[in-house]
């Protein structure tokens, strides 16, 4: 594994972390969950990406990430991992548990660390952008959770350009800087290009690439159609069946006979291709399998495109 910088920070990250909304809550195999975060580990993915709400039931996916890190990173590993966590969206009932307050982030936060038994977190993020909420009042609430130790860096995650570049501003003046935007970025969303990645590179900060198999529709599992196994055949996955159109399958598979010719998965290649973007610090994979993990590793083995290819893919994707 290679750690690359994020932004012009000190911080490290793996060129593929591991997140945990799907797989790893209580409707979830522990043991599944456990071997995975193991094999991630030995295997160098150093960061797991949580938040508040991930499970479902929401909150169970950071109690049990608390268990195996109790069960098998205790003592000096902990200085090993990059854990992170988030709170934006609905977590509980009534006026306090969403969106950007102060009294919601820092509240929340707490409830993190108590579900993960950790004393801190290595980021914690602004989940999403709260319309209502002075963006110096949400910056101010990560300004503190950093100052009292609670998070040791804060992060952006779903704020647009426009909207970036103001909170990174903000958070500068606080002096605690913004060393990450979180965004979902892969070949089937490429809202990014349209001007956040400037602002990410403008700024210096990293940048962590979320769902970058398009949620397990860049693989070759639906190629053929939706396996039982898959996210979206479970109830409680994000990807409905419907996602899975007439025209996600012509160009999965045409994407995928490509993926063949460079000798990689189609995981692999979607993998690859937003590693050859310098702005990308990481790219946050899910996994419901070591199997799966360890095809997507392997991504890591064929980095390079050809402008052929790389056009191929444009041509594809239009
Ligand atoms: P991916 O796009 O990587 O999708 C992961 C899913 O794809 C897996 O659970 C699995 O689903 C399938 N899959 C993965 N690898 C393979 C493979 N090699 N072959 C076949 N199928 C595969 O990412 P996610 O959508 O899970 O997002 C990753 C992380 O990003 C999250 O865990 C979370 O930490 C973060 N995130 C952040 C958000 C934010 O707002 N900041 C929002 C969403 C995600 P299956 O069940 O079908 O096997």
């Amino acid at each position: 594994m290679e750690y690359n910088r994020c932004g012009k920070s000190g911080l490290l990250m793996p060129q593929i972390s591991l997140g945990l909304w799907h797989n790893f809550g209580s409707v979830d195999d522990f043991e599944n969950a456990e071997n995975i975060a193991k094999e991630a580990f030995d295997k160098g993915i150093t960061h797991f990406d949580l938040a508040n709400n991930y499970g479902p039931i929401p909150g169970s996916a950071e109690e049990n990430f608390g268990k195996i890190v109790q069960r098998n990173f205790k003592g000096f590993l902990r200085d090993e991992l990059l854990i992170t966590t988030k709170a934006g969206f609905k977590m509980w009932e009534g006026p306090y548990g969403e969106w950007g307050s102060r009294k919601y982030l820092i509240s929340s936060l707490n409830q993190s660390l108590k579900r993960m038994q950790l004393d801190y977190v290595d980021v914690f993020y602004s989940h999403r952008p709260d319309p209502n909420t002075p963006i110096e009042e949400t910056m101010a609430a990560l300004d503190f959770a950093v100052r009292s130790g609670k998070a040791l860096y804060a992060g952006i995650s779903n704020y647009n350009a426009e909207e970036s570049a103001i909170a990174i501003d903000v958070l500068q003046k606080l002096g605690t800087p913004c060393v990450v935007h979180q965004t979902k970025y892969s070949m089937f969303e490429r809202t990014p290009e349209q001007g956040l990645l400037d602002v990410i590179g403008q700024k210096e900060i990293g940048c962590v690439a979320f769902s970058p198999l398009a949620q397990g529709l860049l693989t070759n599992k639906y190629l053929k159609g939706i396996p039982e196994n898959s996210r979206a055949a479970n109830p409680n996955g994000y990807l409905q069946s419907s996602d899975v159109t007439e025209e996600v399958i012509q160009k999965i598979t045409a994407l995928n006979s490509l993926a063949k010719e460079r000798s990689q998965s189609l995981a692999q290649m979607a993998i690859a291709w937003l590693l050859k973007e310098e702005r990308i610090t990481s790219v946050l994979v899910g996994a419901s399998s070591i199997n799966q993990l360890n095809d997507n590793l392997e991504s890591l083995k064929r980095l390079d495109f050809s402008s052929k290819e790389l056009q191929k893919i444009e041509a594809i994707l239009k």
